[in-house]
């Protein structure tokens, strides 16, 4: 059995907000929005993260990414500009083990750290 988090909420097991979906990606609201706008963008394919993707995966983490740039356009926050994160692993304080690209906006946000 899957105990995955995004897994669980990709298959719909766990409810979630949901801002969009397509046959390979879900992208939901923040359950802890850290800034106005927070979405995670998430491949339905079980990668745990960046460092355990592939070549294979080239053309899915680039939709990931116009995914959220059009998530940014609907909400308002184009103009103003946004932040995508990927966390990867530990010293990032990844804790969810499934990759996801975090897109935060509706702020001005300080340093990179
Ligand atoms: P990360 O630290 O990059 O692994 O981020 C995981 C994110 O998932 C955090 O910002 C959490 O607030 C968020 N999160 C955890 N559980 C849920 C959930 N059930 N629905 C939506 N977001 C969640
Ligand atoms: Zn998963």
């Amino acid at each position: 059995m899957n105990e995955c988090l995004f897994c669980k909420i990709s298959n719909k097991e766990i409810p979630s907000k949901i801002e969009y979906e397509d046959e390979e990606i879900v992208a939901f609201d923040d359950i802890n929005p850290k800034a106005p706008v927070h979405i995670l963008i998430v491949p339905k394919k079980h990668i745990p993260s960046v460092a355990e993707s592939t070549k294979e995966d080239t053309e899915l983490l680039g939709k990931m990414i116009i995914v959220a740039k059009k998530l940014a356009e609907e909400k308002g926050i184009n103009e103003s500009g946004y932040r995508l994160v990927f966390n990867t692993r530990k010293n990032a304080g990844q804790i969810v083990d499934h990759i996801h690209l975090h897109l935060l906006g509706g702020q001005k946000f300080g340093g990179m750290v």
